[in-house]
């Protein structure tokens, strides 16, 4: 069972700011911004590109409710998906990052490997 099911289970503790039937949003255990918040489904799905339509119009009130009890919907914030290798994702379950509480910088490519290019 991958960590983010075993934080649904119960099995791995998570400082939770909002739970739905579906979704749940805990603060990252390793955040890079004042507020970092993980958003997942309830339901194991890999990433992205594997979640359907119907899943994702009730994640987006979801997350729309996160950001507004985070106090960051006035503010502005970040919300970015990691998708497989070249994405950065490190745990194969689809999570959507909520960024804030500062000023955010935009960087995006690093080149650690000089046989591929963009
Ligand atoms: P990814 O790189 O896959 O987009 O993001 C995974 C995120 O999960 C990372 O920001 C990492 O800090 C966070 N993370 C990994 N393990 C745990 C955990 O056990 N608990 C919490 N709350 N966050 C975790
Ligand atoms: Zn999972």
């Amino acid at each position: 069972m991958c960590i983010f099911c075993k934080i649904v289970d119960g099995e791995i503790p998570s400082n939770k700011v909002l739970e739905d039937d579906n979704f749940i949003a805990f603060h990252d255990i390793n955040p890079t911004a004042p507020i970092h918040v993980l958003v997942i489904p309830k339901e194991h799905i890999e990433s992205f590109s594997d979640v359907d339509a119907d899943l994702m119009a009730k994640m987006t009130p979801f997350i729309q409710d996160v950001v507004k009890k985070l106090g960051l919907d006035e503010s502005g914030y970040r919300l970015v998906t990691n998708i497989g290798s070249d994405g950065g994702q490190e745990i194969n379950h689809l999570h959507f990052h909520i960024l804030g509480g500062g000023k955010l910088i935009w960087k995006h490519y690093q080149e650690s490997d000089p046989k591929r290019s963009i």
